[in-house]
């Protein structure tokens, strides 16, 4: 070792010159056949030493070679491959393909730091690669298997979440990863996602800071104070949301796959991570937290849960459902009732201003022109009414809503209409 390190001195010397030499030659109009000659000599010296001759900087963008046949090149020295590829994303260069073997680089760099002994579970490279999964274009389901294999299950949460496959995340972060706080904050990312929340898709499920809005108020760490609370920012969206069958209802698999547990649990207790009961208070709190919520329709609900269990054990949830579907059908009643009543007044208002009426006699004059209405002959002009009663001819109307007489403007003089619902308008009018 020693005595390598004596040479390396001398070496190493010639192999910066030579990186340099080829880092310039990138530029040359010959760039493109002298790297593919030197690079792979360089390559048998010293694979590292390489790297500085592909990596680019911001103000570097000359390459002669395609990515492609850098790769060629590199192929077979992993680490340098993972860099080069980590470089063209970082300088959005990469193509789909690439970002798809970067995916692969990466689960092959956490397999072999997961091997080594005593291995922390969370490495450095994992950190890369969630982040990676969770940004990079055309990483897709294939890396699943491998991600499984490995028990990286954060990773397949978030390809999952990524493809759609919002079931087979929601049975993750249950069964394998056993965190129901992690599993309700996915289902509130899906909804907030759904309703196109400002942020919500640069919200990671895994972060260790998730925003008030998508944090679990039923399985958070601190206990939720009050059920009703599970709803907030979701209810009053509604409308914004796509239709109900397009829609994922995060919550109604999140429920499914707690029952699943809870009969998986009991059938056969040591593969999973919780015992039958835990899964059933589980269901029971997530129904209590979300009762009457639109992705947990009672009516769908009763019919998933199981048939033994007691309807005392239930009682909790029915009786707020009772009470929070009646509270929203007095609503709708009240509004109902409401809007009939703004028909009516409006009615009432217009079959009062229809009932307004201006006499033209012989003598009255138009005050524009300060002629007659009325010719010598009896026949009447067609004439404007203004609401206070001032008329001018149709000719000489300057202005539909101001009275040429007064100078008032009745433009906005549909409170009657516009307002039918206020008090007092009958009176004004
Ligand atoms: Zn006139």
């Amino acid at each position: 070792m020693l005595a390598s390190g004596r040479r390396d001195a001398r070496a190493d010397a010639a192999l910066t010159q030579m990186v340099e030499a080829l880092r310039s030659a990138r530029r040359a109009p010959n760039g493109a056949d002298l790297l593919r000659e030197y690079v792979p000599q360089l390559l048998s010296i010293d694979a590292e030493a390489v790297l500085p001759v592909f990596v680019t900087t911001s103000r570097e963008r000359e390459m002669p070679l395609e990515a492609d046949e850098v790769l060629h090149l590199l192929q077979g020295h992993d680490s340098l491959v993972l860099s080069f590829l980590e470089d063209l994303v970082v300088n959005k260069q990469a193509a789909p393909r690439h970002c798809a073997k970067l995916g692969m680089a990466y689960v092959a760099k956490v397999e072999e730091e997961l091997s080594l002994p005593g291995a922390q579970r969370m490495t450095q490279t994992r950190t890369k690669l969630l982040r990676f999964l969770e940004e990079a274009a055309g990483v897709d389901a294939e890396l699943l298997p491998k991600l499984a294999a490995l028990q990286l299950h954060e990773e397949r949460v978030i390809l999952c979440g990524r493809e759609g496959r919002h079931r087979e995340a929601l049975h993750i972060l249950v069964l394998d990863l056993n965190d129901l706080s992690r599993a309700e904050a996915y289902c509130r990312l899906v909804m907030a996602r759904e309703l196109q929340r400002p942020g919500a898709t640069d919200v990671s499920v895994f972060s260790a800071d998730l925003p008030g809005w998508a944090r679990g108020v039923v399985f958070g760490p601190k206990k939720p104070n009050s059920g009703d609370k599970a709803l907030d920012g979701f209810q009053d969206a509604t409308s914004a949301a796509r239709d109900h069958a397009e829609r994922a209802r995060p919550l109604m698999l999140l429920l499914q796959i707690l029952l699943e547990a809870h009969e998986g649990a009991a059938a056969k207790p040591e593969e999973h991570k919780k015992v039958a009961a835990e899964y059933r208070d589980a269901v029971l709190s997530l129904l209590m937290g979300y009762a009457a919520h639109r992705d947990l329709p009672p009516n769908e609900v009763l019919g998933c849960l199981p048939a033994n269990w007691s309807l005392e054990g239930i009682s909790d949830y029915l009786s707020k459902c009772a009470r929070l579907c009646l509270h929203r059908q007095r609503a709708s009643m009240l509004e109902e009732n409401l809007s009939s009543m703004a028909y009516l007044k409006t009615f009432s208002a217009w079959a009062k201003e229809r009932m307004r009426k201006v006499n033209i006699t012989l003598d009255k004059c138009c005050p524009v022109c300060n002629k007659r209405f009325v010719d010598k002959d009896s026949v009447g002009k067609a004439f404007v009414a203004y609401p206070n009663e001032t008329c001018v001819h149709f000719a000489c109307k300057e202005h539909p809503s101001i009275c040429p007489k007064t100078g008032k403007n009745f433009s906005d003089n549909l409170s009657v209409y516009c307002h039918a619902l206020s008090v007092g308008q009958d009176e004004q009018s």
